[in-house]
């Protein structure tokens, strides 16, 4: 298809069992700038069970929204929604699509690109609108070294942007927009059906206001307790690089960095981390970056708004002695 059949901007909405991800907030947050450049409709997309709060979808700035509702969908099946957002997008013939970048958003998003022969841009940080109204998709490259600036000469535009890239689009119960229902896809037999879910311990480390986080200067898995007892004094989680999640001393689900999760707390605290560019590419826009590190060489000294060179061992039981004498 030409550029001249499609028009308007898409954003995927995701949810989990119905209740709808931020990252959707940031997306039609996003989207309703480049839609105003293009002069174009924004719209979203959301697959879900009955009784998913669609207006507030509209109220995040949607013109209009096309809900494709089955009970199905309350379940992760990425080759069902694959199928049913690539039929939806035929058809709505957008000239961008955008998804969150979160784990489910980064396994769809490449399987409805490569259904509809587009390209895809994953991870971006930021798009504009050039001239030619395309869409510059923006994002790292080459280990953060460089801003690359993609264009895909193909349609829909495809871009995954990351979770708390963007800010939350403003809530307006105001806004007025149309609801179209759109009748599911569910072919009989499916090539993966989800039989069961296995809960994990449910810790969202991307919600965290406060995280402090260990690197390789933590000696063994018994002392990230330490880490703990002050993430708890401040109200946070802990966090840890990706060298501590390869020797084993805490799941991935606390890794923050390009291969891990992406964070944006109001503290972050970071106790024996080096600082190499896939760490700080998940933690570099914390509001508050305190860095402890025996080594004042350290890179992670170039972000921190406050470098503490010394042992952790000492600073941080004395952050928790200070903490726990100003509670009592
Ligand atoms: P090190 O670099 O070994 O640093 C340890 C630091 O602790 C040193 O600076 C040292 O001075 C200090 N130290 C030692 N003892 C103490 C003490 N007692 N008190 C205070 N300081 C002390 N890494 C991530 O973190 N997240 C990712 O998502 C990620 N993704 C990656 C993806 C790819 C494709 C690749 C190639 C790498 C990735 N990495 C990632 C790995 C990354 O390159 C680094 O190897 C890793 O971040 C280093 O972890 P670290 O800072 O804990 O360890």
């Amino acid at each position: 298809m030409t550029e001249k059949a499609h028009k308007g901007v898409l954003v995927y909405a995701e949810h989990n069992k119905g209740i709808i991800h931020k990252v959707s907030y940031e997306l039609l947050g996003k989207g309703r700038e480049l839609a105003e450049k293009l002069g174009a409709p924004l719209y979203a997309i959301i697959l879900g069970p009955k009784d998913i709060d669609i207006k507030e979808l509209i109220y995040r700035g949607a013109d209009k929204v096309f809900y494709i509702e089955d009970d199905v969908f309350n379940k992760p099946e990425e080759m069902l929604y694959k199928i049913n957002l690539v039929e939806a997008i035929k058809d709505i013939k957008p000239e961008i699509c955008l998804i969150g970048a979160t784990t489910f958003g980064r396994s769809l998003a490449p399987r409805v690109a490569s259904a509809l022969g587009t390209g895809l841009t994953a991870d971006c940080t930021e798009l504009e609108i050039d001239d030619s109204d395309k869409l510059i998709q923006i994002r790292p490259a080459f280990s953060d070294n460089i801003l690359a600036h993609i264009h895909t000469v193909t349609y829909p535009q495809m871009a995954t942007i990351r979770y708390k890239e963007f800010f939350e689009a403003k809530r307006d119960i105001n806004r007025e927009g149309e609801i179209v229902k759109k009748q599911g896809i569910i072919p009989e037999t499916r090539l993966v059906e989800i039989l069961e879910e296995i809960k994990g311990d449910g810790i969202d480390i991307t919600e965290a206001e406060v995280v402090v986080a260990g690197g390789r200067g933590i000696k063994t898995p018994e002392d990230l307790k330490l880490l703990k007892e002050l993430a708890d004094l401040l109200g946070g989680m802990i966090g840890a690089s990706r060298d501590l999640v390869d020797q084993g001393y805490i799941s991935s689900d606390y890794q923050v960095g390009y291969s891990g999760h992406r964070v944006k707390p109001k503290l972050y605290i970071a106790c024996g981390i080096s600082g190499a560019p896939q760490h700080l590419a998940g933690m570099r826009d914390s509001e508050l970056i305190i860095a402890i590190n025996t080594d004042p060489s350290a890179p992670i000294f170039n972000i921190a708004d406050y470098g503490i060179v010394g042992d952790l061992y000492e600073v941080v039981p004395m952050f928790i002695e200070k903490l726990k004498r100003q509670e009592s």
